[in-house]
């Protein structure tokens, strides 16, 4: 695409606050000021009066798809909810319901302002696609579970993942291997993973620690917490990125550190699932990467990564001392540029001139952006993210005053329902 400039627009970043004109090329940022830019006389130009430009958001750990099984099976706790509904159900999947579900769901990313997401789940190659043709940026784990008959098909699956889209669609999409969790995968599985996924450079995208019940299944068993027993295979070493750590310890956390695991913290579907809340301020002080994350549409229904960011700064209210309080300027960072280091994006997720353009403009035609205080509390606080109306990923415009201009919306949206409906019949 063209070059763009969005004229008059106010911004949220990290430094600035205030209103300005910002020049996409390339890709990347390449112009953020007062004045004019240079170069942008044949671009396509955004009028941004009325608008706020914010980084896109980055929802660290999804499984996209799983939106064909949104509220099929709500209010029940983790294991429960996983051997008598999930499981069944997703043993019907297919590549095409794949497909079709991670469609709906990058659809509802896109118009609530996310623009990166992390995604675990089966026929990644169909999500690939997706995701190629969608434009948005992801990073993606073939989920693998040790304990079924086609346990190292899974791994052979992850490696092609790997060979066939590891840094393509111009960069947009990463992958990495995805073991599904402690208690679906034994540590002769785990090491088989790391070994392979070793020899290919691969990180690791996996859930640790997520309830009181697999910690203390894991310390029976091994006479360690999850996190111990994973660095004592050397998992760490790869580089991983571990969804929820609900249930660490001090002693995990130091680990945590000193190996620079990156956190995804879903505090909706450990909320909802009741898994407990996660001890973000103390990971953050230890110096941990925390991105947000909503987790599948199943357990949290739905993938607003603003409401995370919300909820972030909301629970971590309550202990009055200084340093464990997450203000909303930091919640929006952990759901922005902390989300795209933790997936291991080291250019994305601020505004700002070299990065890549990864953008949303939400309309601030609303009673709750006046008066204008403090533009990040507002957002953060007050803002809806159904107010998104323009996104661009990788310096393409992907929405439009609300349209999608990659994605045939009402093709998805009856194809997304009669797969959901035959998978749970
Ligand atoms: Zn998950």
């Amino acid at each position: 695409m063209s070059a763009i400039l969005i004229k008059n627009v106010e911004v949220i970043s990290e430094e600035n606050n205030e209103i300005f004109n910002i020049g996409i090329k390339n890709q990347v940022f390449s112009y953020i000021g007062k004045e004019t830019p240079t170069g942008f006389d044949n671009a396509y130009v955004i009028d941004g009066k009325n608008f706020i430009a914010v980084p896109g958001m980055v929802n660290t750990h999804t499984h996209a798809a799983m939106t064909l099984l949104r509220s099929y099976a709500d209010d029940m706790i983790l294991m429960d909810w996983l051997q008598n509904k999930i499981w069944p159900a997703e043993a019907n999947l297919t590549g095409d319901d794949v497909y079709w579900g991670t469609k709906l769901a990058i659809i509802e990313m896109i118009k609530s302002g996310t623009t990166t997401f992390a995604d675990m789940y089966f026929f990644m190659d169909r999500v690939a696609e997706a995701v190629q043709e969608t434009g948005i940026r992801a990073s993606l784990s073939r989920g693998m579970i040790g304990l079924v008959p086609d346990a190292n098909e899974k791994i052979t699956e992850s490696i092609e993942l790997y060979n066939n889209w590891h840094g393509q669609a111009d960069g947009r999409i990463k992958v990495m291997f995805g073991p599904h969790a402690p208690y679906t995968c034994p540590v002769n599985y785990l090491k088989r993973i790391i070994d392979e996924a070793g020899k290919l450079g691969s990180e690791i995208h996996m859930h640790l620690s997520e309830t009181a019940y697999e910690v203390s299944e894991c310390e029976r068993e091994h006479g360690m917490t999850p996190i111990a027993l994973m660095n004592s295979i050397g998992l760490f070493d790869l580089g991983t990125l571990a969804a929820h750590c609900v249930h660490v310890t001090p002693a995990d956390i130091e680990i945590m550190s000193s190996k620079n695991v990156r956190v995804a913290h879903n505090p909706q579907s450990n909320l909802k699932l009741a898994s407990g809340i996660a001890p973000v301020p103390e990971m953050l002080a230890a110096g941990i990467i925390v991105g947000l994350g909503t987790d599948g549409t199943s357990s949290n229904n739905n993938l607003d990564m603003l409401e995370e960011a919300r909820l972030t700064a909301m629970l971590h209210k309550n202990n009055k001392s200084d340093p464990l309080v997450i203000p909303a300027k930091q919640a929006l960072n952990l759901a922005t540029k902390q989300g795209a280091l933790a997936l291991g994006f080291s250019d994305v997720g601020e505004i700002k001139v070299g990065q890549k353009a990864d953008l949303v403009l939400y309309d601030t035609r609303k009673p709750y952006w006046y008066p204008r205080h403090d533009r990040t509390s507002l957002f953060v606080y007050a803002a809806n993210s159904s107010d998104a109306d323009t996104v661009i990923v990788d310096g393409k415009i992907l929405m439009e005053n609300g349209n999608l201009l990659t994605i045939d919306e009402e093709k998805v949206y009856a194809e997304a329902n009669k797969c959901g409906l035959r998978l749970t019949k």
